[in-house]
C-alpha cells in the first residue's frame, strides 16, 4: 500500500513537472525594444529626428518594423508581446499603427533600464529591431553610442554598442536576446559579442551612404526570422557578465568627464575617460544613466 502511494507521488509530481514545462512553452512572452537608425530606409539624422521634413514617414516604417516583429512572435506563439520605443523623444512608433496584439511604452521613465524600460524575468526572449553599431564603427548608418557625448563605452573589457549594454540588461534579467535587426555592421557586432543570435540586415553602409532592403522586403524577413528564432529558443543563452561589473565611459569631450567624476563612486580613469564598478549591475545602470 505504501509502496503504491509512493509511486502514485512520484508520477503526480511528474505530470505536475511536465504541465508546467508544457504552460511555459504555451506562454510565450516576448519583448521588443525598438531604436530607429538602423530601421530601413533611414540614412540621415535628419530622418529620425521630429524636425525632419521626412520624419512622419520613417517613423511609420519604424512602427512597421515593429509590427513585422510582433507578427512573427505571435505566429510563433507568443502571449504577451511588450514594444518599447526606445529612440530620441521614445514617441515615435504610431500607436494606432501598431499591431493590436502588442502593448507600446512610450517615454522615459526616468529609472535606469532606458531603452529596455518594462522588461523583467517574465519575458523568455528580447528582440532588438531598427538598431546601429557604436560609436565610431566604419561603413556604418547612424553609429552612435547613446548619446553623441560618449566615445566608447566598455563593459567588463568588452566595447558596448547599444544592443550590447541592453543584452545585458536583459541578461541581468535572465533573458536571451534571440534576434537583432538593423545595418549590416550592427549585426556582425551583435554576432560578435553574443555568438549564437539571429540577425536581419536591412541594409549595408558604404561611408555615410547605404544600400537598403525595400522596407517590405525587410519587414517580411524580420517576420520569418522572428518565428524562426523563437522556435528555436532553447538555444540562445541570457548575455551575462561575472561580477564585479566594471563599466568604463570614454567622452568626446574632457568637459563632461569631469561632471561624471562626481557621481559617487566613479573614478577618473583619464583626460576623458570615467569607470565605476560594483557586483551590482543595477548599480552600474544607475551610474550609466547620470554619466549621459
Ligand atoms: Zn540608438
Amino acid at each position: 500500500m505504501k509502496k503504491k502511494v509512493f509511486v502514485f507521488c512520484l508520477a503526480f509530481l511528474f505530470l505536475g513537472f511536465f504541465a508546467r514545462g508544457e504552460k511555459a512553452k504555451q506562454g510565450l512572452k516576448v519583448f521588443i525594444s525598438v531604436d530607429m537608425e538602423g530601421v530601413s530606409g533611414v540614412i540621415h539624422w535628419e530622418d529620425v529626428s521630429r524636425s525632419g521634413k521626412d520624419y512622419g514617414l520613417f517613423r511609420k516604417f519604424m512602427t512597421q518594423e515593429a509590427n513585422a516583429a510582433v507578427e512573427g512572435a505571435l505566429a510563433a506563439g507568443a502571449i504577451e508581446v511588450l514594444v518599447r520605443d526606445s529612440h530620441g523623444s521614445a514617441r515615435n512608433i504610431l500607436p494606432d499603427l501598431l499591431h493590436s496584439g502588442a502593448k507600446l511604452i512610450r517615454d522615459w521613465s526616468g529609472g535606469p533600464l532606458s531603452m529596455m524600460e518594462g522588461i523583467n524575468e517574465n519575458f523568455d526572449a528580447v528582440i532588438l529591431i531598427g538598431y546601429h553599431a557604436r560609436a565610431g564603427t566604419p561603413d556604418a548608418v547612424l553609429d552612435h553610442t547613446m548619446t553623441g557625448r560618449f566615445y566608447d563605452v566598455v563593459l567588463n573589457g568588452k566595447k558596448m554598442p547599444e544592443a550590447g549594454i541592453n543584452a545585458a540588461i536583459a541578461g541581468h534579467f535572465g533573458v536571451p536576446v534571440v534576434l537583432v535587426a538593423g545595418d549590416l555592421a550592427l549585426t556582425r557586432q551583435a554576432k560578435e559579442l553574443f555568438g549564437d543570435v539571429e540577425t536581419v540586415a536591412v541594409k549595408e553602409g558604404i561611408g555615410n551612404a547605404a544600400k537598403m532592403l525595400h522596407p517590405e522586403k525587410a519587414q517580411e524577413i524580420i517576420k520569418k526570422k522572428t518565428t524562426e528564432a523563437l522556435k528555436r529558443l532553447k538555444d540562445f543563452k541570457p548575455y551575462k557578465f561575472n561580477p564585479p561589473f566594471t563599466m568604463e565611459i570614454t567622452y568626446t569631450s574632457e568637459e563632461r568627464a569631469n561632471e561624471a567624476s562626481w557621481i559617487p563612486g566613479a573614478k577618473r580613469t583619464g583626460d576623458r575617460s570615467v569607470s565605476f564598478t560594483s557586483s551590482d549591475f543595477m548599480e552600474v545602470l544607475k551610474f550609466f544613466s547620470f554619466a549621459m
